[in-house]
């Protein structure tokens, strides 16, 4: 079972993959840097991890005769050293070794984490160790035992010690530089996905303007840190893992020729002041790609919590403000919301000189249908006298629940007679509203005060005193009837 998709075309991509062999095998040989550690030589060591993650263990078809291939380059036909005819084979056999088991590590790691590897920077640790450094580190010593028992002449102690330290450190890098390219291309849809438009100028334009500057001058080589940051920055993290991959080939290479920064007399020390350059700027890159990756991950996430956030709050806000606004029982305008609008009708209406008018209603003896059918058919009641109600107005009025038994409506553009018309509407409207309770309908009755406004109200207050004292009127009167304000009529 593997964790990575399949791959499209596997002939494609075997092919490749031999071609990248091939390459570096011929690579390796035109710029020979020390003896066998010419810069294209360290990629096979990372080349064969691809195969390995890609194919399974059936990648050993192919990477055990390309690695043949490239140890027959080097050691018979590469001039290094002439030696018997097994050794390539043995080498070629370490190397495919080395590639299978730190290939075989890191599909453990991804099953272990049951997701893709190299995509946070604590995953760092694990490749430069694991994957990098550990494989190395157990096969090329008994490489180099075959080479020393192949030699003619035995190597010295600070000679084996030298091509130990090579070897390792170039089989390192090429893993350092050629597994993330894997990575980059595998997961590629993934880190551009939100990037509508990527440009490919800056991409081509920064290095050709840094190749430019390194020719010129040798030291213009720390431009190059500033410059993989931009495209760290802005291509992500492909963009750094084929870029190093670059840096390290074209540096490499100047080198193997005699010229460019690190060029000197030593090849070894040559060799090593590449090694720590190309070491150190690789991993920082890698580091700031994935740490840049996180922490665009993390902006996503937050965004896409702020956003959650908001919109519960929005509407917990709404459900807050309905609440404040409407009443509990009979789910009507509460008296407070009531004040609020009616408030500003009577304004409006004053400015305007429109008339308007006042209701105020009470239930008839509620304390006895309480008493008699209990406080929860009382609740009912209520509700279905105030939807009662509510049927029976436009949508311009304000019905509410004063509080208690007793409503409140208030009647824009209306005249205290017509205004006396709605009244009889809704008491006719709430005496037919029934609660059915142990198979009768209990019903109620309403008595309802009207008033008009008058040029003398001030606010509010004046209207709702007026309503109150001719509903005490209706009530006094008998109930289950219109009264209206006579100070209304009067005036
Ligand atoms: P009147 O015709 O003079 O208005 O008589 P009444 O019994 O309706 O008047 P009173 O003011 O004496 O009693 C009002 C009753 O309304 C008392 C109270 O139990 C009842 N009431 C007030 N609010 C509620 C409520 O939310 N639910 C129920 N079930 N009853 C309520
Ligand atoms: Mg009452
Ligand atoms: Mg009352």
């Amino acid at each position: 079972m593997s964790t990575f998709p399949a791959p499209p075309s596997p002939w494609r991509l075997a092919a490749v993959l031999l071609a990248a062999f091939l390459l570096a095998a011929v690579g390796s040989s035109a710029a020979r840097l020390v003896p066998g550690m010419a810069p294209p030589y360290w990629l096979p060591a990372g080349i064969g991890i691809a195969v390995f993650l890609i194919f399974g263990p059936k990648g050993a078809l192919l990477c055990l005769p390309a690695n043949l291939a490239l140890s027959w380059s080097h050691y018979r036909l590469g001039g290094g050293i002439a030696t018997s005819g097994w050794l390539p084979l043995v080498l070629a056999a370490l190397d495919t070794g080395q590639a299978w088991l730190a290939a075989h590590w890191w599909r453990q790691r991804e099953l272990a984490q049951q997701r893709p590897l190299l995509r946070r920077p604590s995953e760092l640790g694990f490749f430069w160790t694991r994957v990098c450094l550990l494989p190395p580190l157990i096969w090329i010593p008994p490489a180099l035992l075959a080479c020393w028992a192949a030699m003619p002449e035995p190597w010295t102690l600070p000679a084996a010690g030298l091509q130990l330290g090579q070897h390792i450190t170039g089989n390192v890098l090429g893993i350092l530089l050629v597994t993330p390219c894997l990575v980059a291309w595998r997961d590629r849809q993934r880190w551009y996905r939100r990037r509508r438009r990527l440009r490919w100028w800056p991409g081509l334009a920064l290095p050709l303007v840094t190749g430019v500057a390194l020719l010129l001058h040798g030291h213009a080589l720390m431009l190059l840190l500033p410059v993989l940051l931009a495209v760290t920055v802005y291509y992500r993290f492909p963009g750094v893992a084929f870029s190093l991959l670059l840096v390290a080939l074209l540096l490499g290479s100047i080198t193997a020729w005699g010229t460019g920064t690190f060029a000197g007399v030593d090849p070894d020390v040559t060799f090593f002041d590449l090694q720590v350059f190309l070491f150190s700027v690789t991993l920082t890159l890698q580091y700031l790609a994935l740490g840049h990756e996180q922490l665009l991950e993390y902006q996503r996430e937050l965004k896409h919590d702020v956003a959650a956030r908001t919109r519960e709050l929005k509407l917990a806000n709404e459900r807050l403000a309905e609440m404040a606004t409407t009443d509990e029982l009979t789910g009507v305008t509460n008296r407070r919301e009531w004040q609020r609008r009616s408030a500003e009708s009577m304004m409006l209406a004053r400015r305007t000189g429109e008339p308007l008018s006042v209701l105020m209603l009470d239930l008839d003896h509620f304390k006895h249908v309480n008493d008699t059918y209990g406080h929860l058919v009382g609740d009912l009641i209520l509700r279905a006298v105030s939807r009662a109600c509510l049927w029976s107005l436009r949508t311009t009025d304000h019905f509410a629940r004063w509080g208690g038994e007793e409503f409140v409506v208030m009647l824009p553009d209306t005249a205290l007679a017509e205004a006396a018309q709605v009244a009889e509407k809704l008491r006719l409207a709430s005496a037919r509203a029934a609660v059915q309770h142990d198979g009768t309908a209990v019903q109620v009755t309403i008595s309802i005060g009207v008033t008009a406004l008058r040029p003398a109200d001030l606010n509010l207050d004046d209207l709702v005193r007026r309503a109150d004292a001719a509903l005490y009127a209706a009530k006094r009167a008998g109930r289950n009837r219109v009264v209206i304000d006579t100070e209304a009529v009067d005036g």
